[in-house]
C-alpha cells in the first residue's frame, strides 16, 4: 500500500464520540429540528433568524468539544502518508482542522469542507466567504451590502470542490468512508466512483449503513477505535 492514493471520505459519525450530535440521530431530528426547517435555501428565505440562530447555536457549541482520537488519527495519516491524500468531510465542525493544526506543519491539511464551514460566513449575493467565530445573526452586511449567511451548503445547493474530488476519486487505489450514513447524495455515490477506478473500498461505521453492501470490506465499530487502528496498520513499516 505504501505511496497508494487515497480518498477518505468523514461523516457525521466520526464527530459523534466528541459530543457532536449525528444528523439523523434516532428521531430523524437535527439538534431537535428537521432538516427541512434548518438546512434548505427554503427555509432560510422563509425564516432567516430562526436558521442564522440555529447555525449561531451549533458554532457555539464548537467551543465546548474537541476531536476524537479519530481525527487525531486522521491527522497522523495527512502528516506521514507519503502518497496522494484527500480527506473529504461532509462535517460542517472544525475537528478535522483542529486535531491537524500544528501536526501537519506549515501547510494546511490535505482537507476539503464539502458541505462548508461553520466558522465560516457566506455573502449571499457576492458569494464572499470570510472566517467567522461569534453570532450572524445580527452581523453587518458584506461590503457588497449583500446578507451573510452561514457558509453550509444547504440540500439543494451544490457543494464545494466536487471537480477537485471527482478527479482524487478517478485515479486513487483506496477509498475509506468513515462515520457516514450513505444516505445524502452526492457522497454517497463515491464508492461508486471510486470502483469504476479500479480502487478498493473500506467502510468504518458504528453500524451497517444504507451504503454497506456497495464497500468491498465494512468493519463495525467506533470511529475512536477503529481509525486508529486503520491507520496504524497504514503506517506500520
Ligand atoms: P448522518 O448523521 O446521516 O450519519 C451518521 C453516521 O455515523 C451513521 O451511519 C452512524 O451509524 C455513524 N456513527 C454514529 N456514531 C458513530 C461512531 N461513534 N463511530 C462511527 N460511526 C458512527 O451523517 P452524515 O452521513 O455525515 O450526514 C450528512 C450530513 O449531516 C452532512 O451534510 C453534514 O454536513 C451534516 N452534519 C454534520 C455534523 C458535523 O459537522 N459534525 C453533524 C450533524 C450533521
Amino acid at each position: 500500500m505504501t505511496g497508494a492514493r487515497i480518498v477518505v471520505l468523514t461523516g457525521a459519525g466520526v464527530s459523534a464520540e466528541s459530543g457532536v450530535p449525528t444528523f439523523r440521530g434516532p428521531d430523524g431530528l437535527w439538534e431537535g429540528h428537521r432538516v427541512e426547517d434548518v438546512a434548505t435555501p427554503e427555509a432560510y428565505a422563509r425564516d432567516p433568524v430562526l436558521v442564522q440562530r440555529f447555525y449561531d447555536a451549533r458554532r457555539a457549541a464548537l467551543g465546548r468539544v474537541a476531536p476524537n482520537a479519530a481525527h487525531h488519527a486522521l491527522a497522523r495519516l495527512d502528516r506521514d502518508w507519503p502518497g496522494d491524500l484527500l480527506i473529504v468531510t461532509q462535517n460542517v465542525d472544525d475537528l478535522h482542522d483542529r486535531a491537524a493544526a500544528g501536526v501537519v506543519g506549515d501547510r494546511p491539511p490535505r482537507l476539503l469542507h464539502m458541505h462548508g464551514e461553520l466558522r465560516s460566513a457566506l455573502c449571499g449575493r457576492c458569494n464572499a466567504r470570510a472566517p467567522w467565530s461569534g453570532d450572524l445573526v445580527a452581523a453587518d452586511p458584506c461590503d457588497c451590502g449583500g446578507r451573510l449567511r452561514p457558509d453550509i451548503v444547504w440540500f439543494g445547493e451544490m457543494p464545494y470542490a466536487m471537480d477537485r474530488i471527482e478527479a482524487a476519486l478517478a485515479t486513487c487505489d483506496l477509498f475509506v468512508s468513515i462515520g457516514t450514513s450513505g444516505n445524502v447524495y452526492p457522497a454517497a455515490g463515491f464508492v461508486d466512483l471510486a470502483h469504476r477506478a479500479g480502487a478498493a473500498t473500506l467502510e468504518l461505521n458504528l453500524d451497517a449503513s444504507a451504503g454497506s453492501a456497495a464497500f468491498d470490506e465494512s468493519r463495525r465499530g467506533p470511529a475512536s477505535v477503529l481509525v486508529p487502528a486503520w491507520v496504524d496498520a497504514l503506517l506500520a513499516p
